[in-house]
């Protein structure tokens, strides 16, 4: 049995220092919103698995390498011969301005199916986590989410679902009545309240009267809020110095899962959310800035304080 098994595509990222056009340096590393919230869980000290396909070539072992350095598991990861790992480029075109071109159509993530299910179903997951970015993928990837969220249930796992929309992915009109599928199959649904309007539910505890138990709508800046049948909880945002904003949502969902797993209630589960969402816009990079447990009371601490 391992703690929590996230679902989805990772794929290799390269952040160029200027136009891309021209050429010149750039770094090299892994990005994907569940990779964001597998590692975000492993670091939290999870048993953590994820689930998917990378290519059998050099990006698919820079993911697998990656992952494994993080402690994540990789038990549930098909090699796909015949697909190449997705591949994201960033240019920095100005210094606050960054250029974003995805390669990942046909990718060997978006080929990920049901028949990859049954490595991701032996690992016996106490938790389930699975975003709209892989829904948005393919259709293979949409029956696989909702067969992998139905099985994991019945095997007694919490399933939850960002909504996560990817309107360069997928248009709202065509995202909005998916999403309200899978998000019918979880057990707790987060999202912006764009998504929560995109998929029908701009009261989001309106979802209350279905599967999910619970509904946490996570707002940037202003925090985040929970619904569920004791009522409404609200949690302002910690104020730390924001440097990059990608990756919070991701974050939040690390901290939000790392707090269920160890059984804590709805405020602590909002709380180590919040905290692990402001540890990520800290650092550039979607991941990389991450918090270990030991390190989650840190922006607790003074400006300018030094941890000897
Ligand atoms: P992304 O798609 O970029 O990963 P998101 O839109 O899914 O992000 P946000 O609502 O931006 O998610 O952020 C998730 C959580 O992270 C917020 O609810 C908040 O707790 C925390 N957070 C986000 N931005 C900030 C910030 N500027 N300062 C402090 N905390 C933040």
């Amino acid at each position: 049995m391992i703690d929590l098994l996230v679902a989805g595509e990772v794929m290799t990222a390269v952040r160029c220092d200027g136009p891309l056009r021209l050429g010149g340096s750039a770094t090299v590393s892994v990005v994907g919103a569940e990779a964001g919230v597998a590692i975000g869980a492993a670091r939290l000290g999870h048993s953590t698995a994820l689930g998917g396909r990378v290519g059998a070539d050099e990006s698919g072992a820079l993911v697998r390498r990656t992952l494994a350095a993080e402690q994540v598991a990789l038990d549930a990861v098909v090699t796909d011969p015949e697909a190449t790992t997705g591949l994201v480029l960033f240019e920095r075109r100005t210094p606050d301005l960054t250029r974003v071109e995805y390669h990942r159509r046909g990718s060997a993530g978006s080929r990920w199916g049901p028949a990859d299910l049954a490595p991701a179903l032996a690992l016996r997951p106490r938790a389930v986590h699975l975003s709209g970015v892989t829904a948005a993928l393919s259709e293979s990837c949409r029956a696989a989410c909702a067969e992998l969220a139905r099985r994991a249930r019945l095997l007694g796992a919490v399933v939850s679902f960002d909504l996560n929309h990817r309107p360069a992915l997928w248009p709202g009109d065509v995202a909005g009545p998916e999403l309200a599928a899978l998000a019918g199959l979880a057990d707790v649904v987060i999202g912006s309240p764009e998504e929560f309007d995109l998929i029908g539910a701009a009261d989001p505890a309106g979802l209350l009267a279905g599967v999910p138990g619970e509904v946490v709508v996570k707002n940037g800046a202003h925090g985040a809020t929970s619904h569920d049948a004791d009522g409404t909880r609200h949690q302002p945002a910690l104020r730390v110095r924001a440097v990059d904003p990608v990756g919070a949502g991701d974050a939040f969902c690390a901290g939000w899962l790392s707090a269920l797993l160890d059984g804590a209630d709805r405020t602590e589960r909002l709380r180590r959310a919040v905290t692990v969402g402001a540890f990520a816009v800290t650092a550039r990079g979607d991941w990389e800035g991450l918090p270990r447990r030991d390190e989650l009371s840190l922006l607790g601490l003074p400006d300018g304080a030094v941890v000897r």
